[in-house]
């Protein structure tokens, strides 16, 4: 702990939670992945060779003309349309003025007054219960290119050598979703927050318009927190915690703003509107710079950019290529699968949901799916601290490992093991099975001589089982099961042991 971070008081939750109503407010930048930048013919990929894939437009030398990327477009019509937002029939692109090093136009290129979309909800489920989180705007515009900060011990800039700047990723097209206050969700407050972003990731996953990895960026959130004095109605001042990196994240930042707020205001204090940057090591806020509402960023309309104004045909014709709604997909897949309303409320909450459907459509039966998703792979994302979607597994090779169970070539308990390995980066599931030596033995030579050890070594409980009580195989078993190191086919054990004493 430094010294700085013992320093945040924070009020216990449920204190919070008798003096205060939380008010929370979501900003969702989604990257796309069409195949060009916003407004260049330059790749939209980020990585690679630093600064290749740049061009006169994206770097803003003198004299380049940007065009709007059609593809983004459709995407952002179609995210709008997904969150039951009303469409612009025209809107404009704005300049917003400002100085960052990895900017180079000295503009970032976004949308002001008139977004591309508005006026949206969508609902979400938390524990059962239904929330609506309302739309206020889903706006086109570009990414920066990334700064790196060399020497220091942090990685930003406070400490570094030296700065360099990778450009490959200024211009590509970004949408920003932006919530109304969500007011109301009281003790739920940061479940809300956390189910809202795995809900949204889940529909931008079904409508194919971005890789949506919030581990690498595709998809962040910026998560804003005030309090009013319970039942007064009153907007506090907010913090903006910038660049949450998981469904995890947003609710621990949640929380800990809350109980940050708290202890502030209850001791006379009054909170800085500022931005705030995440902690995922020690979970906590720390200031960033302030900001207030008058800040201005002289937007005016991008006099290079014609307006963009889709007809009214093509954005019916976009509706009809969007996903089935949420609320739909998750009753009928209840249905199909045959979970409970517990199963499914759990499988929703963990963001396992699209998991879990991929595994059954590589093979593996609903039951077992979920139960390897929610039990031993939750278990795993927890201690490591990342999202189920974010672990080094994918949903085929869970269904490979059941498929393993099923066919006898493990069992449950080696399956754990098989897991251990592919997310140790061992390999496939088969390839961890070869590798570990993990296959049981179901041969009976091998099975037989086991046997014959057990029973020479318990004579008592041979007794027993030969005078009629099958029960006591249960020992027996156990007995062979050690000294194959776990590695045997129960039932055929069992069959073998009531075979000799028969
Ligand atoms: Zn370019």
């Amino acid at each position: 702990m430094t010294s700085s971070a013992s320093a945040t008081e924070l009020m216990p939750y449920d204190d919070v939670l008798a003096a205060y109503d939380p008010a929370l407010g979501l900003e969702v930048h989604v990257e796309l992945n069409t195949a060009s930048k916003m407004f260049c013919g330059c790749p939209a990929v980020f990585g690679g060779e630093p600064n290749a894939g740049v061009c006169p437009t994206c770097l803003g030398l003198p004299g380049a003309m940007p065009v709007v990327n059609g593809k983004a477009v459709e995407s952002a019509i179609r995210i709008g349309l997904a969150l039951n937002c009303d469409i612009a029939e025209w809107c404009r692109f704005a300049r917003k003025n400002y100085f960052y090093p990895d900017m180079p136009k000295n503009f970032q290129t976004s949308q002001y007054d008139e977004p591309i979309c508005f006026d949206g909800y969508m609902d979400v489920d938390v524990d059962g219960e239904t929330y609506r989180v309302e739309i206020e705007r889903a706006h086109m515009e570009e990414d920066t290119g990334k700064s790196l900060h060399v020497g220091g011990s942090t990685g930003r800039i406070h400490g570094a050598d030296y700065s360099l700047v990778d450009y490959n990723r200024a211009g590509i097209p970004l949408i920003e979703i932006v919530t109304r206050p969500i007011l109301g969700a009281g003790e739920k407050a940061p479940e809300v927050a956390r189910a809202y972003v795995a809900q949204l990731r889940e529909l931008i996953v079904a409508l194919g318009v971005s890789e949506a990895r919030m581990d690498q960026g595709n998809l962040r959130a910026d998560v804003n927190l005030s309090l009013s004095p319970k039942g007064s109605g009153v907007l506090g001042t907010r913090t903006e915690t910038k660049n949450v990196n998981s469904f995890r994240s947003v609710e621990r930042a949640v929380r800990f703003e809350m109980q940050r707020h708290a202890a502030i205001l209850s001791g006379g204090g009054s909170i800085l509107q500022e931005t705030r940057h995440w902690h995922e090591d020690t979970g906590i806020t720390t200031s960033g710079r302030e900001k207030s509402d008058a800040e201005d960023y002289r937007y005016f309309p991008e006099p290079d950019l014609v307006p963009v104004a889709p007809s009214r045909e093509w954005v019916e014709e976009l509706r009809g290529t969007l996903p089935e709604n949420p609320t739909t997909r998750r009753a009928r897949l209840q249905a199909e699968w045959g979970f409970s309303d517990l199963e499914m409320r759990d499988t929703v909450g963990a963001g396992a949901l699209g998991l879990v459907e991929e595994t059954i459509a590589e093979g593996a039966a609903p039951q077992a799916a979920r139960k390897w998703w929610l039990g031993e792979l939750a278990r795993r994302s927890n201690e490591d601290g990342v999202d189920l979607v974010d672990l080094p597994i994918t949903p085929a090779d869970v269904a490979r490992i059941q498929a393993l169970v099923d066919e006898k070539v493990v069992n449950d308990k080696l399956a754990r093991q098989v897991f251990e390995g592919v997310l140790a980066g061992e390999g496939t599931p088969d390839e961890v099975v070869e590798k570990r030596g993990l296959a049981v033995v179901s041969d009976d030579g091998a099975l037989g001589v086991a046997v014959d050890n057990a029973i020479a070594a318990n004579p008592d409980v041979a007794d027993k089982i030969r005078d009629g009580k099958v029960a006591a195989a249960g020992a027996l078993i156990g007995a062979v099961m050690k000294e194959m190191r776990g590695q045997a086919d129960a039932g055929r054990v069992r069959e073998l042991i009531l075979e000799k004493l028969s």
